[in-house]
């Protein structure tokens, strides 16, 4: 057996539109609900189309903050949508910061139980939910991170930012785990 990839060498960055990535699974920032909204989650339900509503609403009773259900990706050219439910911002006191990084811990989790090879993440929390967007990528970075060295079959992570203004907190966490000079990051 080859050693495993290290876990800094897993870890991409994407600006654009996550609803158009071909990886195994794309991760939704949901709401506890799982009732639909604007944002990401709009997005990709339109880009899935109704059968994903359909099929969250027939085996979910919603999803608590932090936590994160499977689906099919149905309309997507994802197989799966990992529907993560990300905490509101209410200051930073509250839990937040261990709420979002459940939310990576129980998506990777997720993945590597259903054989989920390459998934890509949104920047959780950080828009409606007005989640600190630099706070929120060390978070996102970090905990993923640390969880990939218990997964050796998740083989790409990529973080998907919507600007590039985001995905500047991006790569200077990336950075830090010596990504981003001559890696192939995007
Ligand atoms: P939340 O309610 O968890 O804050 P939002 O969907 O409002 O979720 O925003 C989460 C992040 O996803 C924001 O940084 C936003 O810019 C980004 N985003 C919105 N639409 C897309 C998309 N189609 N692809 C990738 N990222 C997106």
């Amino acid at each position: 057996m080859p050693d495993p990839v290290a876990p800094a060498d897993r870890l991409d960055l994407f600006v654009g539109d996550i609803t158009g990535l071909s990886v195994d699974a794309i991760v939704n920032a949901a709401n506890s609900a799982l009732a639909g909204g604007g944002g990401v989650d709009g997005a990709i339900h339109r880009a899935a189309g109704p059968e994903l509503m359909r099929y969250t609403d027939a085996n979910y009773d919603g999803c608590p903050t932090g936590d994160c259900v499977i689906s099919p990706g149905f309309g997507l050219r994802a197989g799966h949508v990992l529907h993560c439910v990300g905490p509101v911002w209410r200051g930073g006191s509250e839990g937040e910061d261990g709420q979002l990084a459940g939310c990576y811990v129980r998506a990777l989790a997720l993945a590597a139980e259903n054989g989920i090879a390459t998934v890509a993440f949104p920047a959780i929390s950080t828009g409606i939910y007005g989640f600190p967007a630099d706070r929120a990528a060390a978070i996102a970075v970090s905990t993923v991170h640390k969880e990939l060295k218990k997964y050796d079959g998740i083989e790409c992570v990529t973080f998907v930012c919507f600007s590039d203004a985001a995905a500047d907190h991006y790569r200077q966490e990336l950075a830090a785990l010596g990504r981003g000079r001559d890696d192939p990051v995007e």
